[in-house]
């Protein structure tokens, strides 16, 4: 494994108005790792990867990609640092193609034609790769919740991604889908990516993450490392006091 970790936020807060949504919160991702984010409803996770993603901007704190400050001010410069959101809501497009979504905004063109037929190609490559069953030419509207998730799966590889964030990605598939979708997470943490996995179901994070780190009323609590994840503990920096007493 590498020595210098692919992300740090540092000390990152972000107000809404007067409410401190998330306050001096600090996450160390390494390359190939899958980082479980954990923290009940309203603890700040989905906050905390909108600004990574740069949906929205911190009001303080610092990145850090690959060791080097990284200001994050657009989705844009997100995407240039090789990270790849995927939100609890579909970001697709679903009157296009899925070879249209995507390339969308990279699409190929050359002396202004648009090349169709080699974005086609290259998409389904890329669906190939990820062993999906759908078409490059299908429209996303007709696919399921699960390969449309492939399809922005898809697209973060065509884009080079080396940090992919899945915000609650199990909450609207079924068991056997949910199986799949954890051998291909799997398999792109042993291909070198980055994963952060937001999830707040304890058998997810037990099945799938190397390291977990836990928010709670938008504060940073800690961190396990897989060798070190236990129930209780997790629950308790969760919750903020032991579950017995729940
Ligand atoms: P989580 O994803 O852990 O459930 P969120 O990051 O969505 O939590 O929300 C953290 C807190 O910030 C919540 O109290 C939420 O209501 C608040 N919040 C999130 N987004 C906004 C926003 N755009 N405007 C105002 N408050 C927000
Ligand atoms: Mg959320």
């Amino acid at each position: 494994m590498s020595n210098t970790p692919v992300l740090e936020m540092r000390n990152i807060a972000k107000v809404f108005g007067k409410f401190y949504a998330l306050k001096g919160v600090d996450l160390t991702v390494w390359p190939g790792e899958i980082h479980a984010l954990m923290g009940e409803n309203g603890a700040g996770k989905s906050t905390l990867m909108k600004i990574l993603a740069g949906a929205y901007s911190a009001t303080s704190g610092e990145i850090l990609i690959d060791g080097q400050p990284y200001a994050i001010k657009s989705p844009k410069d997100a995407l240039a640092a090789g990270i790849t959101l995927i939100y609890q809501e579909m970001q697709l497009a679903p009157n296009l193609t899925v070879a249209e979504n995507i390339f969308l905004g990279s699409e190929i063109a050359r002396g202004g034609l648009v090349q169709r037929k080699e974005m086609v190609a290259q998409a389904q490559a890329v669906i190939d790769r990820l062993g999906a069953n759908f078409n490059a030419t299908d429209r996303v509207m007709k696919l399921t919740i699960a390969e449309q998730q492939q399809v922005e799966i898809a697209r973060a590889l065509h884009r080079n991604s080396r940090i992919l964030v899945m915000d609650e990605p199990t909450a609207a598939l079924s068991s056997r889908e949910t199986h799949r979708l954890f051998e291909l997470i799997l398999r792109l943490r042993d291909e070198g990516m980055a994963i952060i996995y937001i999830s707040h179901r304890m058998a997810e994070v037990y099945e799938l993450s190397d390291r977990v780190s836990v928010l709670r009323d938008g504060q940073y609590v800690g961190s396990l490392t897989r060798d070190k994840l236990n129930a209780s503990e997790l629950v308790r920096m969760m919750v903020g006091r032991p579950l017995s007493d729940l």
